[in-house]
């Protein structure tokens, strides 16, 4: 069945971008809230579960938004206390030279056109306030030092814009003074909720991980039934019964992955990969139920929503008496755990730095953390040749790899995949320089925006990677995106359905769990999809 719904135009239509300027000046040109183009708000019954402020129901179609009556105060007050704490925000206010080398970086501007959605005006939507507030040539020139009052339609305007940003950071690495939107949206967005403005798809899962440890909100029996279904699956496929340890104590390993990972499809055939792996190596590693979830919607949401979603990570840890934690394939998971978990829950002394029990190979650049990428861990198990591999198993795959935002540009997890899908896969191919590694473009949907009535925005924000991945499929017959992240993993199918059908979606240990021979394993057949493998009179001109 397809993701897209009827409403939404069809690619030759949503293909030809309008780049007409508005006629009326930017600060004159009110928001029009576009069916398919904003994100719905968040239930009152999620808000309640965290205490955030201001909970009811309501739409961001409704004339009324049912805000505090104080609510300029409130976003004053907020403004003025990020600005006293985060120095960047300060600097981001001031600095702006207006020279537009962001501007058409954005794949939201790309494929919509609105000027609003360049970087360099986004983050004037919450300048121009700064400057009427908390700027002398502001408060007295005004609207000519382009300063303006903080209305409520200029509050509407926010929750549109600010809520159509990924936080993807492309237009940070083109900006020459290091501006970083991404930052500014975050901080925008906590003005947001400090009134109540907050949408429906972080909240929810927010909500659900502080209560079930996961987004999705899965209790500690379905997370056992779930991986005990995996095991039993991949006995179907290769013939081995593999252990799935789940709360053991004093394990070696934590591991922690999304959890869309054992729930959702393609992320699934992911996770067969983890645990064919961890089998085959014999790792003394743990799964958890309270830990169940990489991700953390908190990065979208606010920083004191990332530090308590992310304390659970430390606090299993040292509960299960774990040495280190290995993470699975996950985007935000990777940027909250490198970018805030050290300072915000850290340092975690009664951890040890992680050093392989395979290799022995010790992840210095895990020293203050404590956690180790997957990718990262099976790259250093291949090079010391600790696997058996045999990549013509994935000879039906013709492979493509999407840098994932947060670990790619945001921690530079660049070769590690590349060299794990290059010993599992004989056919790879990048796609254009300018669209992968730091300066790859967003899966259009990530920061929390991957919901069903935002489809037409996630399909516009999606196109400049639908049209490399189309490059490559035209090109080398390319006929799967790989990627480490459970958002693209859910949000790049329906892209790829709707640009470039005949290309699927999947995970780096998918193509693990293919090429990976286990010791006593039974003659594959199929892969891990069940799909039949390549005869091999098949695969002589491939
Ligand atoms: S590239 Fe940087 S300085 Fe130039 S307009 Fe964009 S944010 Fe401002
Ligand atoms: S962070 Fe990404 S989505 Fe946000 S303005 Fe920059 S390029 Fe656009």
């Amino acid at each position: 069945m397809s993701d897209i719904p009827e409403s939404i135009p069809k690619p030759e239509q949503l293909g030809v971008i309008d780049q007409q300027l508005p006629r009326s000046d930017w600060m004159d040109t009110p928001v029009v809230f576009k069916h398919g183009s904003y994100c719905y708000s968040a239930k009152s019954k999620f808000m309640s579960y965290l205490d955030l402020p201001n909970p009811r129901d309501w739409s961001p179609m409704d004339k009324d938004w049912k805000l505090p009556n104080d609510w300029q105060r409130i976003i004053h007050e907020g403004l003025r206390e990020r600005l006293s704490k985060y120095r960047s925000l300060k600097v981001f206010m001031d600095i702006c030279v207006r020279c537009g080398a962001c501007a058409d970086k954005c794949h939201f501007f790309i494929g919509s056109g609105d000027p609003k959605n360049m970087p360099v005006l986004r983050a004037e939507l919450l300048r121009s306030v700064y400057r009427k507030d908390f700027t002398t040539a502001g408060k007295i020139l005004g609207k000519i030092a382009g300063a303006r009052e903080l209305t409520v339609d200029v509050l509407k305007e926010w929750y549109y814009y600010f809520y159509q940003c990924t936080e993807c950071r492309r237009c940070s690495v083109f900006c020459p003074y290091g501006i970083d939107t991404a930052e500014i949206t975050m901080l925008a967005r906590e003005l947001l909720n400090l009134v109540g403005l907050n949408i429906g798809w972080t909240i929810e899962p927010c909500a659900n991980c502080f209560r079930t440890g996961n987004h999705l909100g899965i209790q500690p029996h379905g997370f056992a039934d779930s991986i005990e279904f995996a095991v039993d699956e991949l006995e179907e496929i290769t013939g081995i019964r593999v252990d799935a340890p789940i709360n053991k104590k004093g394990a070696e390993i934590l591991f922690i992955t999304p959890s869309a990972d054992y729930f959702a499809s393609p992320h699934y055939y992911t996770l067969l990969g983890y645990l064919a792996l961890f089998h085959e190596i014999g790792l003394d590693y743990t799964w958890s139920t309270f830990a169940s979830e990489g991700g953390n919607f908190g990065l979208f949401t606010s920083h004191e929503m990332i530090k308590r979603l992310n304390a659970k990570m430390y606090a299993e840890a040292k509960r299960l008496g774990v040495k280190w934690i290995l993470g699975g394939e996950c985007g935000h998971m990777w940027r909250v755990v490198h970018q805030y978990m050290d300072t915000m829950n850290g340092p975690a002394d009664f951890l040890q730095e992680p050093v392989s029990p395979i290799t022995g190979t010790r992840f210095e650049n895990a020293r203050s953390t404590k956690m180790v990428h997957i990718t990262e861990f099976t790259s250093d198990l291949i090079r010391n040749n600790k696997l058996k591999l045999d990549p013509s198993r994935n000879n039906h795959w013709r492979a493509t790899f999407h840098d994932s935002c947060n670990p790619a540009r945001a921690l530079g997890l660049f070769e590690e995949p590349r060299y794990v899908i290059r010993n599992v896969c004989n056919n790879f191919f990048e796609m254009p320089d300018n669209t992968i590694r730091e300066q790859t473009f967003c899966c259009g949907s990530g920061a929390g925006l991957g919901n069903d009535e935002n489809m037409e925005m996630r399909l516009r924000g999606g196109l400049p990677r639908a049209n490399a991945v189309r490059h490559v499929h035209e090109k080398h017959g390319v006929n799967i995106l790989l990627c480490m992240c459970a958002i693209d993993k859910a949000t790049l199918p329906p892209l790829m359905e709707y640009w470039v059908p005949g290309v699927e979606v999947g995970g780096i240990h998918e193509l693990v769990a293919n090429a990976l021979v286990l010791t006593g394993e039974k003659e594959r057949t199929t892969d891990v999809r069940g799909e039949p493998l390549m005869k091999e009179e098949d695969t002589k001109d491939v």
